[in-house]
């Protein structure tokens, strides 16, 4: 096999089985009650939506995505977003590196 197309294809899959574990890693810190309570104590205390200032926030979000090095338990790395607001950050933030 000259071109080894077996080899290449199977580096290509590494790459993306750590790129997603990486990410499970997040997934998982999400997941967890510590984080469920201190989203639902930060939101009854700050309800309003950081972003347009008018909707009731629903989620909590990361101002700097933990992907690109934002700090996970960091309070002062949260903002209360609601969902619309979240939304269009999250997909301005997947053109981000
Ligand atoms: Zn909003």
């Amino acid at each position: 096999m000259p071109n080894m197309p077996g080899y290449k294809k199977t580096a290509q899959t590494e790459k993306k089985k750590a790129f997603s574990g990486k990410r499970e890693f997040y997934t998982t810190e999400y997941n967890t009650t510590a984080w469920r309570k201190l989203r639902a104590d930060r939101l009854r205390r700050d309800p309003i939506c950081h972003k347009c200032k008018r909707a009731m926030a629903t989620v909590l979000d990361h101002v700097t995505p933990v992907r690109l090095g934002g700090e996970f338990w960091n309070e002062a790395n949260h903002q209360p977003l609601c969902e619309k607001c979240h939304n269009s950050k999250s997909a301005k933030e997947r053109f981000m590196k």
